[in-house]
């Protein structure tokens, strides 16, 4: 049931799509290494003219295609590529979004050979962002290839967006869709930057979750206080703000806040029996991180709890003396970053508030204690039974000859909020390398198994979706 067992020479395409397929085997790897030479890393000012360059590198693969509009975007940061490809009248339109920035490469010394100097060996593609997420970018182009080499148009209207700064925050994205929802306007967003599932097998991602990011302080004084003068007659900010955050969360993983779980969108019991079908194997992933053991939220499997639950965690606390030895001081001031990761629907902003309003509330007095917000974003769900989630079910089923699966992530990718909130589309998460694809880390891989394949996939999706009604 995974995806290794679907090589080239698929049925899933009419013969001579397939034979076209097979021609562009050599040049599709020869564009991706070509593509995954150019260092474009978002978060590196010294690079921001790779961004340019890998952002014309793409508007070039456009224009060759027959793309219109083809433009590259000028930004406050790192530019948009933008094209499109309506041929089909009358038939749906995708919004097709992938990202060509990277992740910095550090640590230089874990890598086979250098992050950019990728290379294509015993079927795996190595280099930074073969994987995460240019190849996919790659199999994007490349169905359209084989498409045009046959002389077809793709069967729905595509709209292209392909992003410039999705590892370093999508801020010039987010102030762009907005003016341009226009140009945006779609039946539906497909967005490739996820994976399949543990053990490559094939699967739809239909869940992201949201976030709301916070910071509490607590201050007692302008100076710390001596400890023996003090202690016993004031607050300590450090023992305050340890039971302000021990008051947050039980230790049965529920989240304390009162209205925390209002709006969260319950798993039915057919998604909780189709998550637990999953082959997830809970202590091979408890031996993967290293943890003595692993803690999910009480009445919920660690699968759900970590994709399907919202929960709360500090991410950084700090205050008074830390350096070698001892000081005698009462603390001047305390602090916590703090992050919920929500689910459909919670609102950020108004989990925000809760926690605010319940820190107020629980906050001893004797200290001044302030919660802030840092930044927020809503999860994501697309419906299973969406005819667009389903044409995605049928071109993954046609290639790879199984059932794909249905996945939620615990994390967020903030743009499939903004196709989904701002632009009001469903969204469907449609990404082909493997889960263990070393993304963020060194020797980031794709195995070319799930490009050949993938591309296929790619193709004979916009002959589904066509099937949709608009
Ligand atoms: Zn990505």
């Amino acid at each position: 049931m995974t995806a290794n067992s679907a090589i080239p020479g698929s049925t899933a395409l009419d013969p001579s799509l397939e034979a076209a397929m097979t021609s562009l085997r050599e040049a599709r790897a020869e564009a991706l290494l070509e593509f995954a030479r150019i260092p474009s890393i978002s978060a590196l000012p010294e690079h921001a003219a790779d961004m340019v360059t890998a952002a014309e590198w793409i508007a070039d693969r456009l224009r060759g295609l027959k793309a219109t509009e083809v433009e590259v975007v000028k930004t406050d940061l790192h530019p948009i590529v933008y094209g499109k490809i309506h041929e089909a009248p009358g038939a749906p339109t995708a919004l097709v979004y992938c990202h060509f920035d990277v992740q910095p490469a550090d640590p230089l010394d874990l890598w086979e050979t250098g992050p950019f100097d990728p290379f294509l060996e015993d079927g795996r593609f190595v280099g930074r962002g073969v994987a995460d997420d240019k190849g996919q970018i790659v199999m994007h182009l490349y169905a359209l290839e084989a498409l045009r080499l046959v002389g077809r148009a793709p069967a729905v209207n595509l709209t292209f967006v392909f992003e410039g700064e999705e590892e370093y925050g999508s801020d010039s994205l987010f102030a762009w869709i907005g003016p341009n929802r226009s140009r945006l306007a779609a039946d539906v967003a497909v967005i490739s930057d996820t994976t399949f599932f543990e053990g490559n097998v094939p699967a739809i991602t239909v869940g992201l979750r949201g976030i709301m990011y916070a910071q509490i302080d607590v201050v007692l004084s302008p100076v710390d206080l001596h400890s023996g003068g003090y202690g016993g007659a004031v607050e300590n900010p450090a023992n305050a703000l340890a039971r302000i955050i021990a008051s947050l969360k039980g230790p049965d993983g529920r989240v304390k806040i009162p209205g925390f779980y209002d709006d969260v969108v319950a798993l039915t019991p057919d998604e909780r029996a189709a998550m637990a079908a999953l082959p997830f194997d809970a202590e091979a992933y408890r031996e993967e991180t290293g943890v003595p053991a692993l803690v999910g939220e009480a009445g919920w499997t660690i699968l759900e709890s970590k994709t399907s639950r919202p929960t709360l965690d500090v991410n950084g606390i700090w205050g008074g003396f830390q350096g070698d030895g001892a000081k005698t001081i009462i603390p001047a001031h305390a602090h916590a970053k703090l992050s919920t990761r929500l689910v459909a629907k919670q609102n950020p902003t108004k989990i925000f508030e809760a926690l605010r309003d319940y820190v107020a509330q629980i906050a001893p007095p004797g200290v001044t204690v302030t919660t802030t917000y840092i930044h927020g974003g809503e999860a994501s769900l697309t419906p299973t039974d969406h005819p667009a989630t389903q044409a995605a079910v049928r071109a993954l089923r046609a290639v790879y000859g199984v059932e794909p699966v249905f996945m939620r992530e615990g994390g967020s990718i903030p743009v499939t909020a903004a196709f989904d909130h701002v632009l009001g589309l469903p969204v469907v998460l449609l990404g082909f390398p493997q889960p263990n694809c070393n993304a963020h880390a060194p020797n980031e891989w794709l195995s070319e198994a799930n490009f050949e394949s993938g591309t296929r996939v790619i193709a004979r999706f916009w002959d589904e979706l066509a099937a949709m009604r608009r």
